[in-house]
């Protein structure tokens, strides 16, 4: 019999692989979720903000996926249940790409040329996710008030 996803959630959450999260294993493994960790879901709301967290006919018992991600373990309940269960997208993603699975910050770039060389038009690619970028660059106009020897 295949396992209950949020039983698989739990489990991917304890795993360690490249760019997994230490503070989200640390609170897979505390009391507060390990007492419900068969009801524990991933969710993203109107914002496209997720949270991690489990859901009864009222509330969303938990808390934004980044503050929990950041360390910060304390859960509410929210009153407004209506997100949408992203936990299979999630685990996909997760398991894939590690923390750029929800956060910007986490990217491990791997720059195509040598620091001396970085400027306009310059491209990097993380390692973990495969996210592309292109360094761009704008002149920016300035003006101002000066005396006039006329
Ligand atoms: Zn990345």
């Amino acid at each position: 019999m295949e396992k209950p996803l949020s039983i698989k959630l739990h489990k991917l959450l304890l795993s360690e692989f490249p760019n997994s999260s230490q503070n989200l294993a640390k609170f897979a493994r505390s009391g507060k979720y390990l007492r419900l960790k068969k009801h524990y879901r991933i969710y993203r709301d109107a914002n496209d903000d997720l949270h991690i967290g489990f859901c009864d006919d009222i509330f969303l018992n938990g808390r934004n996926l980044l503050s929990i991600a950041c360390g910060d373990f304390q859960t509410f309940a929210y009153s407004n249940c209506q997100m949408q269960d992203v936990t299979e997208w999630f685990m996909r993603e997760y398991k894939e790409k590690g923390m750029c699975a929800y956060t910007d910050m986490r990217h491990e770039w791997d720059m195509n040329e040598p620091d001396e060389d970085i400027g306009a038009g310059s491209t990097r690619v993380c390692i973990y996710c495969g996210k592309k970028e292109m360094m761009k660059a704008t002149v920016v106009r300035k003006t101002w008030w000066e005396e006039s020897k006329l």
